[in-house]
């Protein structure tokens, strides 16, 4: 049965393509063994250390006996404390190696690459014509609300400024989309933007050190946290977040919640920080991959029973946001080779861009079920049975306070959202100049400042 498990890891990290070397599930199943066998044979020394010890409290009167006794206890003392040393290090090297591992998949999730995703559903109006009139960086120029080249000079390529109404548009966004998520029950929390590398890795991401040679996508800070705060130095290294899914996911660490508190739902304004170590090429144009955005993201912590409910109803909670935006947009049901470690399932949504003259990815929601709530700790008490005439069992009280699930989801990432708003909503006039921005009348009550030059 063990071995079923085994090979099921390892055709289901296959399927991911996760980053594992192939042998990955063989090695971290024969460290478990390894692991398994220290631990049984220090209780067997553990046992006959006892027994030794009430031995020697019988050979008071026998000191030449007492004294072979007690030379055999040091000895197995010796021995056990080497035998703690390496089930130390053998636990080690198995949590590094199966922390490793990415989720399991959702049966319904199809194998394969991007081109395998399901479309789940499709929304707003049909798609215009793709025109390279659209651009959304000749537009934004032309309404001057962009500005890539200050940025260029100040920081570097895929930086920018929002200036005039494009600086008004991105609060009008947050405030929207805020308003949304906290209409269905959410607390809103701003979060920090610097985390912990150990807490990024615990949420699936991995924040490869740049001394390690390969490029991170992630942004190191040379500076680190108190070593004092946090004795092994290398946890103390902090990176720019990615996501403020990170910072949100870190406020449950460590924490029992009560299952009548659950779910727990909080949406999180960050800065999302992204080397994009790699990317190349029309993506890089403009706003649609830069390396600093502005993202309100949903969070969510519940029980094992219902996060599938819990990933329909975020569904349901950005499809109303990108709905009121008048935006054409379709979501898919994300393949196995596009899920992240953490993603037992993935729904991005992906609005058209008629300036690029594709679809674009707009938001991401993944069902991470208990991946990050084991590496974090976070765990809920179920209510107490009720009162039965026999004890509850022992698998029943360690049932009592499980790990939670957990779900994450973009409510807004500001620039994607721009791009869509800028290349449907452009105003031109007979010539071909653009003229203004016809902007969805749900930014209306979050706009402020506003339409002095009569853009909008
Ligand atoms: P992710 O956390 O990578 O799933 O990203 C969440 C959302 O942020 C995506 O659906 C995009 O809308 C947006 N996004 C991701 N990367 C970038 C980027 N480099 N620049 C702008 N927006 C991005």
């Amino acid at each position: 049965k063990l071995a079923d498990r085994i090979d099921f890891y390892g055709s289901n990290a296959r399927n991911r393509k996760a980053p594992l070397p192939d042998d990955a599930h063989l090695k971290t199943a024969a460290t478990y063994n390894e692991h398994r066998d220290v631990s049984q044979h220090i209780n067997l020394r553990r046992h006959e250390q006892s027994l030794l010890g009430e031995r020697i409290r019988t050979l008071a009167k026998d000191p030449e006996k007492k004294q072979a006794a007690l030379k055999e206890a040091k000895a197995l003392k010796a021995e056990i404390s080497r035998l703690e040393e390496l089930l130390t290090e053998t636990e080690e090297r198995l949590f590094a190696l199966a922390s490793a591992f990415p989720n399991d998949t959702h049966p319904d999730v199809q194998i394969g690459p991007e081109s395998a995703a399901a479309t789940l559903s499709t929304h707003g109006p049909p798609p215009i014509t793709a025109s390279t009139q659209r651009d959304h960086v000749a537009i934004c120029r032309a309404l001057d609300i962009l500005d890539l080249e200050s940025a260029a000079l100040v920081t570097g390529s895929s930086w920018y400024y929002l200036k005039n109404e494009g600086a008004l548009l991105e609060l009008a966004l947050v405030n929207y989309a805020l308003s949304i998520a906290m209409k269905h029950g959410y607390t809103p929390v701003t979060t920090p933007d610097v985390v912990r590398t150990d807490v990024a890795h615990r949420c699936g991401f991995q924040p490869r050190d740049p001394a390690d040679g390969a490029a991170s996508q992630m942004y190191h800070i040379a500076h680190t946290a108190d070593p004092a705060e946090m004795p092994n130095h290398h946890h103390a290294k902090l990176v720019l977040a990615g996501t403020a899914e990170i910072p949100l996911a870190g406020m449950f660490a460590n924490k029992i919640l009560s299952a009548t508190e659950l779910p727990r739902k909080v949406v999180g304004l960050g800065h999302a920080f992204r080397a994009e170590a790699g990317a190349r090429g029309a993506d890089t144009r403009g706003l649609y991959r830069v390396h600093q955005f502005t993202k309100l993201e949903l969070f969510v912590v519940t029980d094992q029973e219902s996060s599938e409910e819990m990933m329909e109803e975020m569904r349901k909670l950005q499809t109303e946001i990108f709905e009121g935006l008048r935006l054409s947009f379709r979501v898919l049901d994300m393949p196995t080779e596009e899920l992240g470690a953490s993603a037992y399932r993935k729904y991005d949504a992906e609005a058209w861009m008629p300036g690029r003259g594709s679809w674009g990815e707009i938001s991401s929601t993944s069902n991470c079920t208990d991946y990050q709530a084991r590496r974090l700790h976070i765990r809920y008490r179920r209510p107490t049975p009720k009162p039965t005439e026999s004890a509850p069992s022992a698998e029943q009280s360690q049932t009592g306070v499980p790990f939670a699930h957990t779900l994450n989801g973009t409510a807004a990432a500001v620039p994607r959202l721009i791009v869509a708003l800028v290349e449907n909503g452009a105003v031109f006039d007979e010539s071909g100049t653009v003229v203004g921005l016809q902007l969805p009348s749900a930014l209306k009550p979050f706009w402020v400042g506003g339409n002095p030059r009569g853009l909008i």
